[in-house]
């Protein structure tokens, strides 16, 4: 899967994207994220990527030109399946969105900055708009990284274990079970006698309650859905 992510402040990308599971999985050959920064594609000596919004407005508004040509550089090289522009009003981030993505072969991330992005973008360029939730960042960056990283992580093969993607919470609509690690015991405070069992049907039985339990006490709502 290829990752493409334009912004105007490539520096906030650099270490979330070159780290742990998503390095792997970049040196593996599973995904390939590139980072676009936006003043490459400015016209002017001073690279301007945004100005004063019509209306008079406090904040400064993102520029159309060098969004447009950034994107339509790389759709002529190749077909994305989504363009997607990070925005706190767009649909809600969750598994189930991070699932659809990673089946995808190439997708853009649009990263928003100052008061946001020339309308017009919205209405022409953008496939799909997602917010990771009801709050305001400074910009698209932390929430494209939100996006890169869940969705790298369940690439088939991108993590080692692969198993392991399957039983993180969301999935199933399930909160994951507790896990432990030794020592079985520290300070008194014990691991649960089952784990230590080596009775591989019980243990399963033992998670698969407690992923019901929690989630019914801690987000009924998704057994709801
Ligand atoms: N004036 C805008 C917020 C601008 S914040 C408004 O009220 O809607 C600047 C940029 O940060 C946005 O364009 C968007 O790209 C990004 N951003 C802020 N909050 C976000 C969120 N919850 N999810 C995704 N992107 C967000």
């Amino acid at each position: 899967m290829r990752i493409d992510i334009i912004t105007v402040v490539p520096e906030l990308l650099a270490s979330p994207l070159n780290e742990s599971i998503l390095k792997r999985a970049q040196e593996s050959g599973h995904a390939e994220i590139y980072v676009h920064n936006l003043r490459d594609y400015t016209d002017d000596k001073r690279r301007t990527v945004d100005d004063y919004p019509f209306g008079g407005e406090a904040g400064m508004v993102m520029k159309i030109e060098p969004v447009y040509r950034c994107i339509e550089k790389l759709k002529s090289e190749r077909d994305y399946d989504e363009i997607i522009f990070t925005s706190p009003d767009g649909i809600t981030y969750n598994q189930h969105e991070a699932n659809r993505l990673s089946l995808m072969k190439n997708i853009i991330i649009l990263c928003g900055h100052y008061k946001g992005i020339d309308y017009r973008i919205r209405e022409h360029l953008i496939t799909r708009e997602i917010s990771i939730g009801d709050y305001v960042l400074t910009g698209g960056e932390l929430a494209a990284c939100v996006i890169a990283d869940s969705v790298v992580r369940i690439i088939p093969g991108a993590i080692g274990d692969e198993a392991s993607a399957l039983t993180d919470c969301f999935q199933d609509n399930l909160l994951a079970p507790p896990v432990y690690t030794r020592p079985a015991e520290f300070n008194g405070w014990k691991v649960p006698d089952v784990l230590l069992s080596g009775n591989f049907a019980e243990i399963e039985k033992w998670q698969d309650e407690e992923a019901w339990r929690r989630t019914k006490a801690l987000r009924p709502d998704l057994i709801e859905k």
